[in-house]
């Protein structure tokens, strides 16, 4: 069994449960008493916010940077950002990534798929890094409209990365998921690895695609040696 780097604290919420999904899911495979081989750095998320907010970018790329290179060296062999959000720098990371995005897409691919909806942080939603990323797959991404993305957003920030459940933001994401059901999404991605600690598949009239509970699930199957590829296809060739 690989070695899996989870790289994390953004937040450490999502972290838990990164840390706990490895874990079941090593059980699951293996059985009796096998657990996950893994090791985890977790940030502060407190100064990547800060570098979130005033578009610090290549600083919160040199922090991850950093740690990953951490994880390598404490002998991490399938590295997994735990967050959508900071994949914006995973090009600027000199590590080898297990890319959010490429395992969502891959996911939503296998179910035959194609056009869904988008939650996480205004980051994700709003930026190609991620739904250029998801496109590349050819699939084709919803985005709430801009009152729906605030609240997705606020409802994050204000209280999922603090460990604060509400069964009125779970209404209110559910509303948005109707209207992006009601523009034609056939599935939605949980694009916030905090999301699925407030919504699970019973919230949604169409399936859900949980994005940590994914990646973590694939950085096991990675590490116990299943041969799966979640890149992109390459474009076709260009005709003569
Ligand atoms: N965990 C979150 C995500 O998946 C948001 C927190 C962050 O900004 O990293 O995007």
């Amino acid at each position: 069994m690989k070695v899996i780097g989870l790289l994390g604290g953004m937040s450490w919420e999502s972290s838990a449960e990164y840390y706990r999904i490895v874990n079941e899911r090593v059980r699951e495979r293996l059985g009796g008493l096998h657990s996950a081989r893994c090791v985890l750095y977790s940030v502060d998320f407190a100064d990547i916010e800060r570098m979130q907010v005033e578009g610090r970018w290549d600083d919160a790329a040199a922090v991850l940077d950093d740690a990953a290179q951490a994880l390598v060296r404490a002998g991490a062999e399938i590295v997994v950002l735990c967050t959508n959000t900071m994949h914006k720098v995973a090009d600027r990371i000199d590590v080898p990534l297990l890319h959010l995005a490429d395992t969502t897409a891959a996911a939503v691919r296998r179910t035959g798929l194609r056009r869904v909806g988008l939650l996480g942080t205004a980051f994700t939603m709003e930026q190609d890094f991620y739904t250029g990323r998801l496109a590349e797959h050819g699939l084709d991404v919803l985005v709430p409209e801009t009152a729906d993305r605030a609240t997705v957003h606020r409802v994050i920030y204000d209280e999922l990365v603090l460990g604060v459940v509400r069964d009125e933001s779970r209404q209110a994401y559910r509303e948005v998921i109707a209207r992006l059901v009601e523009r034609g999404a056939e599935g939605i991605i949980l694009g916030c690895t905090e999301i699925e600690l407030l919504l699970t598949q019973a919230d949604s009239p169409v399936p859900v695609f949980p994005t940590a509970r994914l990646h973590a699930e694939l950085a096991v199957d990675l590490a116990l040696g299943d041969d799966i590829r979640v890149l992109p296809d390459p474009p076709p060739p260009a005709s003569t």
